[in-house]
């Protein structure tokens, strides 16, 4: 199933200004890659745009350049593979280029009949082929060029792709975990947070003298659901403390974080909760590290900014 849907690239045969987009990313995509764009694009004459890369090979004892003329269909909005009749002359083109490869480079994938002509001419020159699988295998690696074209290319579906990745933002330098403090596996993870709750010790006999109006906090714990939060839970209640948990995958719907941690303020402001230190410093913490997974990444600007506020002495 593809994730990019690269129907969100307008379509290359109508006017409207955007027709050159598909040759715009296919210029930026390679470049990514590390070839120089030499010239293009030039109109085809089917339309299509062409542009000529340079590849530069690094040997033991010279760097040798291998010219691509790369051609670019984009049929995604037809869903239509590329087929023989979309790539005429080939050779020809290749050698009023003055290339030494072809690179296609399309939104599709490539008919069976232009893959058998294309491999009767890899005795002649160096094929390449980008096909739709390819070029997204390409941006979706962990770096920050690919994810940076990706984004603006595909804005739609390569966005919601990295939410349902539910990947940590770079928020802080280092991404943090939040351990189980049974097993000390990560509560935060795509799979544990499903079966992840933070649980809040209340002192029994202390709501007990205040007619259950006001709870004090004597620690809170984070667990896996099931043996380890049982097993500290039955600790807790030796002890003669009584729990209340929450679904840590709840809280970490960004809407309902912000929802718990005011009303978590109100109830401190009003006077209806009472932390001790221990608590009060586990809930911090856990505000600190669900945040890695709601708020949105820091910009490279906001990073410089960050920098300097933090020279100010009052900033901390
Ligand atoms: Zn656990």
């Amino acid at each position: 199933m593809p994730i990019l849907d690269f129907k969100e690239i307008p379509r290359a045969n109508v006017t409207n200004g955007e027709q050159d987009t598909f040759e715009l990313f296919a210029r930026d995509f390679l470049e990514m890659l590390g070839f120089e764009v030499e010239t293009g694009p030039d109109r085809g004459q089917d339309g299509g745009r062409d542009l000529i890369v340079i590849e530069k090979r690094t040997g033991i004892l010279a760097t040798t350049q291998v010219r691509w003329l790369v051609s670019c269909k984009h049929k995604a909005h037809s869903g239509q593979s590329v087929n023989d009749a979309d790539e005429a002359d080939i050779s020809d083109r290749v050698r009023a280029h003055n290339a030494n490869g072809f690179l296609g480079f399309y939104s599709t994938i490539i008919s069976s009949p232009l893959g058998r002509k294309i491999s009767a001419l890899k005795s002649n020159f160096e094929i390449m082929i980008f096909d739709q699988e390819r070029i997204e295998a390409q941006l979706l690696v962990n770096n920050e060029a690919a994810d940076s074209i990706a984004r603006r290319y595909f804005p739609l579906s390569y966005n919601s792709w990295k939410l349902e990745q539910n990947e940590p933002s770079n928020l802080f330098d280092q991404y943090e975990p939040l351990r189980c403090e049974r097993c000390g596996k990560d509560l935060l993870t795509k799979e544990a947070m499903q079966l992840s709750l933070i649980c809040f010790v209340e002192d029994v006999d202390f709501a007990e003298k205040h007619d259950y109006e006001i709870c004090k906090y004597e620690n809170i714990y984070f667990a896996c659901k099931g043996s380890c939060d049982e097993i500290l839970e039955t600790y807790y209640i030796q002890k003669g403390f009584i729990t209340k948990w929450e679904d840590i995958s709840d809280i970490m719907i960004p809407n309902h974080y912000l929802y718990w941690i005011m009303a978590v303020m109100n109830r401190i402001r009003d006077g209806e909760d009472i932390y001790s230190d221990i608590p009060y410093e586990k809930l911090k913490q856990f505000i600190l590290l669900v945040s890695q997974f709601v708020v949105k990444n820091r910009t490279s600007e906001q990073t410089e900014r960050l920098r300097q506020l933090a020279e100010i002495p009052e900033y901390l």
